[in-house]
């Protein structure tokens, strides 16, 4: 903070204050704040009737609960009283920004993230243990999909991805955060909305999907067949595999995250499908499913050991067909260390 320049951080919902302190603010009417000075103690601030979900850190955090007939943002703003610049939460509720606006006029506002993205990108080693263990529990569920031991034929997108989501919980998650299935010509629309589309032989069917174990997330990719794909489909296949591996092959201390982009990007481009990839490479994850490093072109931002990210090209090929394959990379000392381990060869699935 004295780096940035920044008097006073406030943290609200989002990731930021659990990442800090343990606690998640509920996001609700009622405003939670962490408010943290540069230099003295930070007070958490929560509504009295939430106050016993809070697990007390003094060594932390001092905590202000507040009566139903209290004013929080005058709360917060006596507390932070003087800050010239202050560092917001990006995901505070704009009703509590504008208020807390009026009532410390003068001060610069400035987003949390720029202080505490860079920070929650590199993980320590209980955070890689706990997205290992998310990582190999959604692998459990993929190995069950490649195995065919998810019915798929006849069966509609949203039956397939609820199913997805119960064995994710099965596996130790605690909650589903999505399950993409997108068959056949949906299979071509990356964030497609599983629907009533009945799956048929013959077919592609991209899944997608993750959750949050004891905090962390989880999100893999797999593109199954529901039939011998012919040979245009399965050189397509093979190209996304060759430009995965490269991208996770880049994924070292030192190279710029557009690097590993580039790595994966440039092998679909030379095959001459560079126009079906239409989304960014990867994107960090941790306690949120996106958060940074984002693996796109125009971050030159170096790789550190203990970022974690995904690498997740894809080929899309709109009113025929798509392809994704998407692994969860940590970056070790020296190399790549990929948490997604299920196989990545082309499977078909004809139940
Ligand atoms: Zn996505
Ligand atoms: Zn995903
Ligand atoms: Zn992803």
């Amino acid at each position: 903070m004295a780096e940035a320049d920044v008097d006073v951080l406030l943290l609200s919902v989002g990731a930021d204050l659990p990442w800090l302190t343990g606690y998640e603010a509920m996001p609700l009417e009622r405003l939670t704040m962490l408010v943290a000075p540069v230099g003295s103690r930070a007070t958490l601030v929560v509504p009295r009737l939430e106050a016993p979900r809070v697990v007390e850190r003094p060594e932390v955090f001092d905590l202000r609960p507040w009566g139903e007939a209290e004013d929080p943002v005058a709360i917060v703003a006596s507390l932070a009283r003087g800050a010239r610049r202050v560092a917001v939460a990006d995901r505070t509720w704009a009703v509590f920004l504008l208020a807390l606006q009026s009532q410390l006029p003068g001060a610069q506002w400035v987003r949390a993230s720029a202080l505490t993205g860079p920070l929650r990108a590199v993980k320590d080693a209980a955070e890689i243990a706990a997205l290992r263990a998310a990582s190999a529990a959604a692998d459990r569920v993929a190995a069950q999909l490649l195995g065919g031991e998810i019915p798929l034929l006849g069966r509609s997108e949203r039956d397939v991805s609820q199913d997805i989501g119960r064995r994710l919980l099965a596996e130790g998650h605690q909650k589903i955060n999505f399950a993409i299935v997108g068959s056949g010509p949906n299979s071509a629309s990356p964030h497609h909305e599983p629907g009533s589309r009945t799956i048929r032989p013959g077919e592609a069917v991209v899944c997608d999907f993750g959750g949050t174990m004891d905090g962390y997330c989880s999100d893999v990719t797999r593109t199954v067949w529901t039939g011998t794909p012919g040979a245009h489909e399965r050189k397509v296949y093979r190209l996304l595999q060759s430009a995965q591996e490269a991208g996770v092959a880049a994924a070292r201390p030192g190279v710029a995250c557009e690097q590993v982009d580039a790595a994966a990007r440039s092998v679909i481009d030379a095959g001459g499908y560079g126009e079906g990839f239409v989304h960014r490479t990867g994107h960090g994850i941790g306690l949120e499913e996106h958060e940074e490093p984002y693996i796109v072109a125009g971050n030159a931002s170096p790789l550190v050991p203990g970022h974690a990210f995904s690498v997740e090209p894809g080929i899309y090929l709109p009113g025929r067909f798509g392809v994704r394959i998407e692994d969860i990379v940590v970056v070790g000392e020296d190399e790549p260390v990929p948490l997604n381990r299920v196989s990545r060869e082309l499977t078909v699935v004809e139940v």
